[in-house]
Formats: C-alpha cells, sequence, structure tokens
C-alpha cells in the first residue's frame, strides 16, 4: 500500500521510522514542513526536512531526537570564538548537510531535487518531499515583536508569550513537485503527531494542500500530538492556545476539519471519542507513547490498519 505521510520533525521521526519498518522500500512517501527552515552562518537549514532524512536513514540522534548520531560540535565552539552567534547547534557532521544544500540551491537546482538527492546519498528508500520549493517562513510574535520560528523554538527556548503565529510567502508558495499527486494517490494519508500550528500548519497553508486533502478524508489519518491535556514534548500546547485551539484531540481534530478522516488518540484521551465522533471524526484509541521502535512499529500498525 502507498503511503503519504505529512511531516514535523521529532515526533514525526519516531512514527516514520515505525511506518517504513512495515512498508516495503518505496511505499512511503513524505511531505516535510520547511517553515522552519532558516539560514545560519550563511547556510540554508532545514531542520524537519533533516529530522525526518536522518532518521529514516537510522542515523538520527534519537536521544535529542535532532542532529546525527555521534555528533561533534568542534566548529560550533571554533565560531563562538570568533564571535558569531551560536545559539544554533550546528553539528560538525551535520554541517556537510547544509553545505551541500546550500551549494545546490546557489546552483539553482529546488529545494525538492536537493532534498531527493540528500536523502538518496545517504541510504533512505523513502521519497522525502519539502512541502514545496518556495520559501515559507513561520514567525511567531511575541510581546517584543516577531521572531522567526528557531528565534523563539532554539534561542528563547519557546520561553515567550505567543500572541500570534503566521506562515510568510505561504499564499504566494505552489506545492513542490510530486506533493499533489502522493496525497491524491496514497491508499493512507497520515499526518504525524506533530506540532498542530507550527510543523503541520505551514504545509497546510501552501495553497492546494488542504483541498488535495478533503479530496481524500476518508483515507486521512492523524495521530494526536497532545496526550492527557499536554504536549508529549515541545511548546505544541501554547501555539494551540494561541490560536484559540483547545490543547486535547478536540482541538487537534479543529486545527485539521474539514478534511480529517480519523483521529488516533491516546487510551488516556479515549474520553473524547465521543465527542469527536459528533464532529464526524472517526476515533481509534491506542497506546501512542513512542518510546521504543517496538512501540513506534505498534502505532505504525494502528495507523495502517485504520486505512
Ligand atoms: P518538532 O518540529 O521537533 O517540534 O517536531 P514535530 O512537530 O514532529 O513533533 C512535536 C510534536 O510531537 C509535539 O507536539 C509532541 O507532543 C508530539 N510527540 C512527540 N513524541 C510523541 C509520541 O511519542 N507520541 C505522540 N502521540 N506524540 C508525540
Amino acid at each position: 500500500m502507498r503511503v503519504t505521510a505529512v511531516a514535523g520533525g521529532t515526533g514525526a521521526a519516531k512514527l516514520l521510522r515505525g511506518l517504513a519498518a512495515c512498508l516495503a522500500p518505496g511505499e512511503l512517501t513524505v511531505i516535510g514542513n520547511t517553515g522552519d527552515d532558516t539560514e545560519i552562518w550563511g547556510l540554508h537549514v532545514s531542520p524537519d526536512l533533516d529530522t525526518v532524512t536522518y532518521a529514516l536513514a537510522g542515523r538520527l540522534d534519537v536521544a535529542r531526537g535532532w542532529g546525527l548520531a555521534g555528533e561533534t560540535f568542534r566548529c560550533l565552539e571554533a565560531m563562538g570564538d570568533l564571535g558569531a552567534e551560536t545559539w544554533f547547534n550546528l553539528g560538525d557532521r551535520d554541517l556537510a548537510t547544509h553545505v551541500q544544500r546550500t551549494r545546490a540551491l546557489r546552483a539553482g537546482a529546488p529545494l525538492s531535487a536537493v532534498t531527493a538527492e540528500l536523502a538518496r546519498r545517504l541510504g533512505v528508500s523513502a521519497r522525502i518531499l519539502p512541502m514545496s520549493d518556495d520559501a515559507v517562513r513561520t514567525r511567531v510574535r511575541t510581546p517584543d515583536g516577531w521572531l522567526t520560528f528557531q528565534e523563539y523554538f532554539v534561542r528563547e527556548k519557546a520561553q515567550v508569550e505567543v500572541r500570534a503565529v503566521e506562515y510568510a510567502g505561504a499564499d504566494a508558495a505552489r506545492p513542490a513537485p510530486g506533493v499533489l499527486e502522493a496525497i491524491a494517490e496514497a491508499g493512507l494519508v497520515v499526518i504525524c503527531p506533530s506540532n498542530p500550528v507550527t510543523s503541520v500548519g505551514p504545509v497546510l497553508a501552501v495553497p492546494g494542500i488542504a483541498a488535495a486533502l478533503g479530496a481524500r478524508r476518508a483515507r486521512v489519518v492523524a495521530v494526536s500530538p497532545i496526550v492527557g491535556g499536554a504536549a508529549v514534548s515541545g511548546p505544541a500546547a501554547a501555539l494551540m492556545r494561541a490560536r484559540g485551539l483547545d490543547v486535547s484531540p478536540l482541538g487537534v481534530a479543529a486545527a485539521y476539519a474539514p478534511w480529517l478522516g480519523t483521529l488516533v488518540l491516546d487510551r488516556r484521551d479515549a474520553a473524547h471519542a465521543d465527542a469527536l465522533g459528533r464532529v464526524g471524526v472517526r476515533a481509534i484509541a491506542a497506546d501512542t507513547l513512542m518510546t521504543d521502535p517496538a512501540r513506534e512499529r505498534a502505532l505504525a500498525r494502528i495507523v495502517l490498519e485504520a486505512a
């Protein structure tokens, strides 16, 4: 069965590893968030695409949830000695990814081609597509003004009040080649347990993608990133509140209305199943905390069976 997954970073990486383990090579396509792409030291960094690529290549630092396993940070240290900003943790080997990406982009290659080549070189058999080749940048408004997503998330450690979120450039962005087809032709479309506002939100903001999902409603299955009234990790709860969404599976379903068909929610949230049914979303309760590879595969199987 062909499966297309919409993915952010660390939460998505776990389910994608599980899905890849259950599917034949080539059956999995990932549509990755590029709203949190940024420029560091003149290099184009795509944090979510890299997390997904490294995870599927078996090279992700699983404890941190980002970057390469066994990484060193000597260049970062040296940059600090030279007076450069060092709040964004670029590892020594990770740097090679960003140098190659930046070189290829400067030579005129679209991000989709660069992403495919990086994945191929790292031995990933899944197809990884950026949501768009055009720049879409998530920005967060705080009491002191607008921040880029990485300034908010990494530099400020998400410890500032968020008053608004926007996806700059989204209105004029086009889906990357293959994105709409991957949604239209999949037997199952999975929305990974990712931040609904800053990981899935930017993908949905690209004109055409939400409509494509709407045409496949019965085949769209999301996994809730909210468990027991809180995010498993990261600032999803604060960002959902800033958008007026309830921090619960119902809020996740509201963020994904009207095209969400099925929501896999955690067993401890099973009481929300009836309310989800009333808004037309089928609910499946499961153990959704992916704390080891066996649990990643078990959740992946539940998602696949939901189709
Ligand atoms: P980011 O770009 O690194 O923030 O990564 P994502 O957006 O992909 O993932 C963050 C979201 O995934 C957070 O809202 C977490 O609550 C959620 N998440 C992380 N791990 C798990 C897990 O094991 N199970 C579930 N259900 N959600 C998770």
